[in-house]
């Protein structure tokens, strides 16, 4: 009885955390201000190696670390993004399989009526380890997701890759590191101008 009642205490810290990190993703979702077509990069970090069933990419081992993943939305990055970014009802890209275990650490968005998202892809290329196939079914990209030790070397490649192909980076990042609890409570618009 004891396993029993100690596995349960288990689950229950697990949908904790797991609540806790959508809580995480949704107040990045309402962060995202009124913007027009383009591309952007979700970053986000993995506190451990996880194996996790990844669509028709099938069992797909992701290290701990830090993600990039590149995107793009040409009806509009704030009509698509922050759908993208709440949980999924049903999984559908790849990202919807792999985001909601991550934690959130920034967005950079590239505004542009251009298709830009490969040409930042292939900067990022340069410097870090692609995971293959992953957002890459319709382009021939090797991969649309990047993994890197260091959350802050990811951002910054982003950045420069966004600024490389001539657009100008808006980076988003959570509005008080740590202290998500809050920026919901007071709504995040409030705490985003704070
Ligand atoms: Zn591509």
């Amino acid at each position: 009885m004891l396993f029993a009642a100690d596995r349960s205490l288990e689950l229950l810290e697990l949908s904790a955390e797991s609540s806790a990190l959508q809580r995480e993703w949704q107040s990045m979702a309402g962060l995202v201000p009124t913007l027009g077509p383009g591309a952007y990069c979700v970053l986000f970090e993995l506190d451990v190696e996880l194996t996790i069933e990844t669509g028709r990419l099938g069992s797909v081992s992701y290290a701990a670390g830090a993600y990039a993943y590149v995107g793009s939305a040409m009806k509009g990055i704030s009509a698509r993004l922050p759908h993208h970014l709440r949980p999924p009802k049903r999984p559908h890209w790849h990202m919807d399989y792999l985001r909601p275990k991550g934690r959130p650490t920034a967005i950079v968005v590239a505004e542009s009526d251009l298709q830009v998202e490969c040409a930042i892809a292939r900067h990022l290329d340069n410097g870090f380890t692609v995971v293959r196939d992953f957002g890459s079914s319709d382009c021939r990209c090797a991969g649309h997701l990047f993994h890197g030790k260091d959350p802050g070397a990811l951002l910054g490649a982003s950045v420069e890759a966004v600024e490389a192909i001539g657009c100008r980076a808006l980076v988003i990042t959570p509005p008080v590191a740590g202290d998500w609890e809050k920026a919901v409570r007071d709504g995040v618009a409030d705490s985003a101008q704070a």
